[in-house]
């Protein structure tokens, strides 16, 4: 057990609890406390800690997160009276998609998120999509999802190809997750409800120059329509899921 709190440097007086807190950080609440993490992890990141210095502090804060549990229920359908549809990206869903995506996503519309910021991310769009509702949300997954990457790199960077090739994988792998807090990867997909999410643009369609390259900037959740009539079935059928054993 290291003298210092996990979250806050403090060396620890007889109060620590066994997850590495002083006292002070322990009465926190869950949202406050994965703010305090991800301060952590953009420390490291500033201070260009190499790998086995951010391995350990993630091990460390790893503690920390095991003691909040993360409950999801997989939205299926597109409720009429509690979403908006998404206008700007109706043009990106129904004109953009790869031709083998098209039947697929046919009976699909895009999803208006409610953010402050307008600034809709990938991980704001699966907290949605999972109906994470801490506030917040999108912080704990991007926490959840660095430590995960970083704790098991070695399982991630065997999967990609493109790492494979490069040499130092560990530092590169390290930089690319925790300098720019990437948020590519996240294990929705050991469900067995997938996810759906659509690239597209802040910018309208038809005021983009599609003829030469551009780049997504925002990431818009899509659910299925339903009738109304399915509304009240569905709505008995949810489901709480814990998040599987790492
Ligand atoms: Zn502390």
């Amino acid at each position: 057990m290291t003298s210092k709190c996990a979250l806050c440097d403090k060396q620890l007086d007889s109060n620590f609890r066994l997850d590495g807190r002083c006292e002070e950080c322990w009465r926190c609440n869950q949202a406050q406390t994965f703010v305090k993490m991800l301060e952590i992890i953009r420390n490291l990141a500033v201070k260009q800690a190499d790998f086995d210095e951010t391995y350990q502090r993630c091990r460390q804060l790893q503690l920390v997160i095991d003691s909040y549990s993360i409950y999801i229920t997989i939205l299926k359908q597109l409720k009429i009276r509690d979403h908006y549809i998404d206008k700007i990206a109706i043009p990106y869903l129904c004109d953009r998609l790869p031709k083998t995506d098209i039947k697929l996503y046919e009976n699909y519309c895009p999803i208006e998120l409610e953010t402050s910021d307008q600034n809709n991310n990938l991980l704001k769009s699966i907290a949605f999509l999972c109906s994470i509702n801490t506030v917040d949300n999108f912080i704990e997954l991007r926490v959840r999802n660095i430590i995960d990457m970083v704790i098991n790199a070695d399982t991630y960077i065997k999967k990609n190809s493109d790492l494979n090739e490069l040499q130092n994988m560990k530092p590169t792998w390290l930089r690319w997750i925790v300098d720019n807090a990437r948020e590519e990867i996240w294990k929705v997909n050991a469900y067995e409800t997938p996810i759906h999410i659509l690239w597209a643009s802040k910018t309208a369609l038809s005021c983009i120059d599609t003829s030469s390259p551009w780049l997504p900037d925002r990431v818009v959740p899509l659910l299925p329509l339903m009738q109304i009539t399915q509304l009240e079935n569905l709505e008995s059928n949810e489901m709480y899921l814990p998040i599987p054993g790492k």
